[in-house]
């Protein structure tokens, strides 16, 4: 009699144990796929946001489709801070680390625009700061180069830039003194505003290349076209008034 109620017992307790361990697992398989649904929406939810940011911009003057295409497939949400995710998808400029911006999308298009980039041809970007640029630089199908002064906002980028699946070449250093190494270059943007146009980046264009920059002080500035027409000869043509962080010389660890 006992042996049996020792029997039943161990039954019950085994029984329990697979009922307890099935019913667990169901659990978690409807989790993973609840989540895994959480995760399509969420994508294809930034997918959407991201197109209405595209045509938000085409409403406001950007035609070129490629930098529109370019926008409205980037995760723009990835490349700022997780607090700030509710405006990610706004046309504004918004704060990263080291006291920088991340440049309202109008102004990425704008400047995207005015390079008229064709695919293979070879960008520096001065200024990665959270990458943003750069990823559209590389959606259009360009070879990129990208500095930036400040190590960390190097590094973040270059993090977050790798997890979006884009590859440029990274540089930590002072965008004043370009690339020498990698020149001449077929174009190059500068996202923080000098205040005379920067020689060193002048002669690492190619000829028949140009640079867009937005030029002078804190008050405010041009953007300007800086084309190289020869050896020798520039020329400069002015596209509107922006506002810009700073280009700053040297390098902060
Ligand atoms: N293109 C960036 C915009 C960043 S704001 C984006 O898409 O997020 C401008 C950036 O230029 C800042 O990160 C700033 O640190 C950087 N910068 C300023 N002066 C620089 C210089 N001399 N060399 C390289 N980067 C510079």
């Amino acid at each position: 009699m006992e042996t049996k109620t020792k029997h039943i017992l161990s039954f019950l307790l085994i029984a329990f144990f697979c009922a307890a361990s099935a019913a667990c697992a169901n659990h978690r398989n409807r989790q993973n796929e609840k989540s895994g649904e959480q995760v399509i929406n969420s994508s294809q939810k930034n997918r959407s946001e991201a197109g209405k940011l595209a045509e938000a911009l085409r409403k406001k003057g950007i035609s070129d489709k490629r930098v529109l295409t370019a926008i409205g497939n980037i995760s723009r949400h990835e490349f700022i801070d997780e607090n700030l995710r509710d405006f990610a998808y706004l046309d504004r400029p918004l704060p990263i680390e080291k006291g920088q911006t991340i440049s309202q999308p109008f102004t990425v298009a704008y400047q995207s625009e005015l390079l008229q980039l064709k695919p293979g041809e070879k960008v520096l970007e001065i200024g990665t700061g959270s990458g943003y640029q750069a990823a559209v630089l590389c959606e259009m199908g360009a070879d990129v180069y990208s500095i930036e002064r400040h190590q960390e906002l190097h590094e973040t980028a270059k993090e977050t830039l790798r997890k979006q699946g884009y590859h440029p070449q990274l540089f930590f250093g002072d965008g004043y003194e370009g690339l020498p190494e990698h020149a001449p270059f077929d174009k190059i943007l500068i996202t923080a505003a000098p205040e005379k146009v920067p020689e060193k980046l002048k002669q690492q264009l190619k000829i028949g290349g140009w640079m867009v920059l937005p030029l002078g002080g804190r008050h405010g500035q041009k953007m300007t076209i800086v084309k190289r027409e020869s050896e020798t000869r520039f020329t400069e043509s002015v596209h509107g008034d922006f506002i810009f962080v700073p280009m700053v010389e040297g390098t902060e660890k």
